[in-house]
């Protein structure tokens, strides 16, 4: 699909010829990744963050955020809880926490990955290139880490440097890929300033970055940070709607057929009734339930009003199991493995 396309795509108003879109993406993704939902167990380990992008709610300069972070114990508690439902993996997300340490994690990994058969990914924030090979090497098996926009200047703007450091994201994920992980990436759809032809370049550069996973959501408004007071020009604006976010996880899919694509907690947020259920019938696969401990996740306040943020494991599993179901799909077995990164791996190329 060229720039054009997908440009029509993002710009098409009409339910009636979406349809079309929603259509090709549910029968790309049954071709390449079956009826399987991979299922991951998503654990958010700290909201203690030392970045300050514009858009979230766990930036450093949040002063009216408690903080937390778990005790390794919780986060083995979690994992137990995870291989008992059954998930395949175990997601430990956290803000830029420099209390997460080299070697602290590495031997939680290192546990994690003895006591259990989980798939480990890593969601931590950009980290040295030490701390991301040694928790390669502890059996870290992949990590996510989005681009939130392929725009220099707009990701400059929201996301600013830290400790003088460049800011290259991109630069990361390449040298993830060489550390051997599966590489996970995305966007947010409507920040302010993204512009149409902005996220035409996202969608194509998931296609160069060869994705093993995409993770892409709505920009939801948090108050307390420097979006919270935005207004951009509507007529140029990507809308931060469901639609718009089923047009980007549609055609993502259709870019990136064999790729593992989430239908995120930030979808469901904007529609608790069906997002999750339609984002799979638009071309997602992959749902990670929140298996942070109930004290916890209200903490963890990216954006407010998040879905599901004051059920806890017993009620979210089998909720999302039903909606699962509902829509004639099953529940994935064992790890969910891309199988981009299986097939390369077998026929042993660089990855
Ligand atoms: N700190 C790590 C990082 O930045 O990659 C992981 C945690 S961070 C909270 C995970 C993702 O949340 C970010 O990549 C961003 O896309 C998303 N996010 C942050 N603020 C958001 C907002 N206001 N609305 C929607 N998504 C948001
Ligand atoms: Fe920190 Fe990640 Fe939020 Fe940025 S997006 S403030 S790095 S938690």
């Amino acid at each position: 699909m060229n720039r054009t396309e997908i440009l029509q795509w993002l710009r098409e108003p009409d339910e009636k010829r979406l349809e079309t879109l929603w259509e090709r993406a549910d029968a790309v993704r049954s071709e390449h990744v079956g009826d399987e939902v991979h299922l991951r167990g998503l654990v958010e380990i700290s909201n203690h963050c030392r970045r300050s992008c514009h858009y979230c709610g766990l930036r450093a300069d949040n002063a009216e955020l408690t903080r937390y972070r778990m005790s390794r114990d919780e986060v083995l508690e979690a994992a137990g809880t995870a291989m008992e439902l059954g998930y395949g993996t175990i997601v430990m997300q956290a803000g830029e926490d420099p209390g997460i340490t080299e070697e602290g994690m590495a031997e939680l990994i290192r546990q994690i990955k003895a006591e259990t058969p989980l798939a480990v990914t890593l969601s931590l924030g950009e980290r040295t290139d030490r701390e991301l090979e040694a928790w390669r090497a502890a059996g870290a098996d992949r990590y996510l880490l989005r681009f939130e926009t392929s725009n220099p200047e707009l990701y400059r703007q929201v996301h600013p440097a830290y400790g003088g450091q460049p800011e290259d994201r991109i630069g990361l994920l390449y040298r993830l890929r060489e550390l051997g992980y599966e590489v996970g990436s995305g966007v947010m759809i409507g920040i302010p300033g993204q512009t149409f032809e902005s996220l035409a370049r996202d969608i194509e550069l998931f296609a160069e970055l060869d994705l093993d996973m995409i993770g892409c959501g709505p920009f939801i408004v948090h108050p307390k940070t420097p979006l919270g007071e935005t207004h951009g020009d509507r007529t140029k604006q990507v809308p931060a709607d469901q639609q718009m976010t089923f047009k980007v996880l549609a055609l993502a899919r259709i870019v990136c057929p064999d790729t593992n694509i989430p239908a995120t907690t930030a979808l469901a947020t904007l529609n608790r009734d069906s997002g999750r259920e339609l984002g799979l019938q638009r071309g997602a696969n992959v749902v990670m339930p929140n298996l942070t401990p109930t004290a916890y996740r209200q903490m963890y306040e990216i954006y407010p009003g998040k879905a599901c943020v004051n059920e806890g494991i017993e009620q979210c599993a089998p909720c999302i199991l039903r909606r699962i179901i509902g829509i004639g799909r099953r529940p994935g077995r064992g790890r969910g493995d891309s199988i981009r990164f299986r097939r390369h791996t077998a026929a042993g190329e660089a990855l």
